[in-house]
């Protein structure tokens, strides 16, 4: 197929996405947080929806999502989402959240129904999840893989150090790790943002602990303030020095390393996850 070829499938597909996510009402972080990757992730079949709203009971301050007291859930949401992977034909989706410290379960009883549902309608579907923490509580996690993830994303986010600072206080660096050790034998995926203020070896002591506990899919990114209200921006790291992370984190183990400044979690997710089944 010629290059142009492409070029139009991708914009109808991306037209086709977007208008089904209008239509439907429903949230995509691809949208919500004005992801520089949309046209090619939607245009290639791949989108990130938002369940359980867009407020979220922590304030992380590197984050432009809004705290508050979020609204009760949308007991229809499974479905909503599950018909709308089906119209718009995706292959691969990734479902994720805002924290919800206000349920007694974190929200993992909700995720569950909504990757069941996703799964019934849609047989051949590749699900990712990106979750919270949900305080630590290994059931909830567990709960959620053994619903049928392909991919279980759970993000440090920073370095130990900087943690506090980045972070909201009810969320841990050990926190994050044992989520991560405890989701069981699934494909495990984190991503660290950097330009907080970490050092070389800081980032490069992370990377060893999140392959300790057995994370395949590394994601280095640029931290960009997205207003005043955020963290400022210590460091832009160059592309050389992603690539120097990129080869640092090959050979420590990790089976996919997406290493460019902007990436997001979901980006390059089909990929990574093919890449990484192969092995
Ligand atoms: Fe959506 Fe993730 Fe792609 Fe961004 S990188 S457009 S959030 S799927
Ligand atoms: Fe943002 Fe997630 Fe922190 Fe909530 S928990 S403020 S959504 S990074």
């Amino acid at each position: 197929m010629r290059k142009t070829s492409i070029i139009i499938n991708e914009n109808e597909n991306f037209k086709k996405i977007a208008n089904i996510v209008s239509k439907k009402g429903i949230a995509t972080v691809c949208e919500e947080a004005l992801c520089p990757n949309i046209i090619e992730c939607w245009g290639s079949g791949t989108a990130t929806f938002m369940i359980m709203g867009n407020i979220c009971t922590r304030g992380c301050r590197f984050c432009y999502v809004i705290k508050g007291k979020p609204a009760p859930l949308d007991e229809d949401e499974p479905r909503k989402i599950a018909e709308a992977v089906k119209e718009m034909n995706l292959d691969y989706v990734v479902i994720t959240s805002v924290d919800r410290d206000d349920l007694p379960d974190g929200g993992a009883n909700h995720f569950v129904k909504v990757i069941r549902a996703i799964k019934e309608m849609n047989p051949n579907i590749i699900v990712e999840v990106l979750t919270p923490d949900f305080r630590g509580d290994i059931e909830a996690v567990k709960k959620v893989v053994n619903a049928g993830v392909d991919v279980f994303a759970h993000n440090i986010e920073t370095v130990r150090r900087l943690t506090p600072m980045v972070r909201d206080r009810r969320a841990g660096y050990d926190q994050s790790l044992k989520v991560l050790k405890y989701a069981g034998n699934v494909i495990k995926k984190s991503s660290i943002l950097l330009g907080f203020g970490e050092t070389w070896d800081e980032i490069i002591e992370t990377m060893h602990d999140l392959r300790e506990v057995g994370v395949d899919i590394l994601v280095l990114s640029q931290y960009m303030r997205p207003s005043y209200k955020q963290l400022e921006v210590k460091k832009y790291y160059t592309l050389d020095e992603f690539k120097k992370l990129e080869n640092i984190a090959y050979s420590m183990g990790f089976l996919y390393v997406v290493s460019l400044p902007l990436a997001r979690t979901s980006y390059k997710a089909k990929e990574a996850y093919l890449e990484v089944i192969k092995n």
